[in-house]
């Protein structure tokens, strides 16, 4: 779960936030992962949205919502259904990796990540002769230019994620309209990614893809219908792509808006069996939170508050594990199993979004009456 654009639209602040926790790339390589959600929640205000979006569409063909749609084929999904299309391509994963590489060598120190990353960094370590320069170059170029930026709010990581999507069908990037430079490090790094690791990269994606499937099958339209009702908007009207990866950041997932796609890594141990279902709806209902958003900052506003930065991620932990907990009464969720609530950032959260917000979850009050009582008892909580 990603930051952002809920965080976004509660603080007005660019800085990327998950769970508390700072999330931007960097800052998140260190071993705090009980506190973080399996996807870096991305939100921006909608006039952040709709500034960025027309500021890529002027710069890059494939930020755009038409065009990606137009992409989002089946011939190229690994599979698809009624709410997610999913894929497995080789460039985002590899562009991923390379992020991962990059921020683990620059740290120079075991980054706390899964015992995977451990078995696939050192088989970089025993690369020779031009595999192994060209897979330097490839790191060096991660490390001078991208490990700083944020992978969601920054406009050229988005750029770039999305366009690697795009030609995940494509032997080369040479039509990419990327960074040249870019280019070059990654077309030359490609044949040695695919000679490593992009087999069993992509074998784990379609492993975690057919584990999922089901559930989503089973389960997605009650869970998207309680979650747009919740959020008093609709579903996606197509299926939502989910770039599939082995490592997507140090949450685990994260989710880009305009269009709405979703990065979630099969490799995460927060991201495998029923956690998996949660942390895909809870990416989507992302994509829903606008009108919460804008309620939650109009009764801060009336109190002369702040909203809490956390506030709108925590409802969204707390709605998808409710709805999960509905459908299967052992689930314990993401929130709960990781500690999400204890975390000082949280302090009060639980127990207003208990009181206030779960009768609306239950039918029981309205949205706006649900974000006021909420509101309320949030700042008494805090005085
Ligand atoms: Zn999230």
């Amino acid at each position: 779960m990603n930051r952002t654009i809920n965080q976004i639209i509660l603080s007005k602040a660019p800085e990327v936030r998950h769970g508390g926790k700072d999330l931007s790339r960097f800052s998140l390589m260190h071993p705090q992962k009980l506190y973080l959600r399996p996807c870096l929640a991305f939100v921006i205000a909608l006039s952040l949205l709709f500034a960025a979006s027309a500021a890529s569409a002027a710069t890059d063909p494939y930020a755009v919502a038409k065009p990606l749609r137009g992409r989002q084929s089946a011939s190229t999904a690994v599979a698809s259904d009624r709410y997610f299309e999913f894929h497995s391509g080789f460039w985002i994963n590899m562009h991923l990796f390379l992020l991962e590489e990059a921020l683990t060598r620059k740290a120079g120190r075991d980054t706390g990540r899964e015992a995977e990353f451990t078995n696939d960094s050192s088989i970089s370590a025993t690369l020779s002769g031009n595999e192994k320069t060209n897979w330097d170059a490839a790191v060096a170029y991660y490390q001078q230019n991208l490990i700083g930026l944020d992978l969601v709010a920054n406009d050229r990581m988005r750029i770039i994620k999305n366009t690697l999507e795009n030609f995940e069908d494509q032997a080369s990037l040479r039509l990419s309209h990327l960074d040249p430079r870019l280019v070059r490090v990654l077309n030359s790094a490609a044949p040695v990614y695919r000679a490593h690791w992009w087999t069993a990269h992509d074998r784990a994606n379609r492993a975690w893809i057919a584990a999922v499937s089901p559930l989503v099958d089973s389960d997605g339209d009650s869970l998207t219908q309680k979650i747009a009702t919740a959020y008093e908007t609709t579903w996606p009207d197509s299926p939502v792509r989910v770039d599939v990866v082995a490592y997507a950041n140090d949450s685990g997932a994260f989710t880009s808006l305009l269009p709405t796609r979703i990065v979630i890594s099969s490799m995460d141990p927060g991201n495998q069996k029923l956690a998996a279902e949660e942390a895909l709806f809870h990416e989507g209902s992302h994509a829903l939170i606008e009108k919460a958003g804008n309620l939650l900052l109009s009764d801060f506003a009336v109190h002369r508050k702040k909203a809490p930065p956390e506030l709108l991620h925590a409802i969204l932990y707390f709605s998808a594990g409710y709805f999960m907990k509905e459908l299967h009464p052992d689930y314990i969720p993401y929130a709960k199993a990781n500690g999400l609530w204890q975390q000082p950032a949280w302090k009060g959260f639980h127990e207003a979004i208990v009181k206030d917000w779960q009768p609306h979850l239950e039918g029981q009050a309205s949205l706006s009456e649900a974000v006021s009582r909420l509101v309320s008892d949030v700042i008494a909580s805090r005085n």
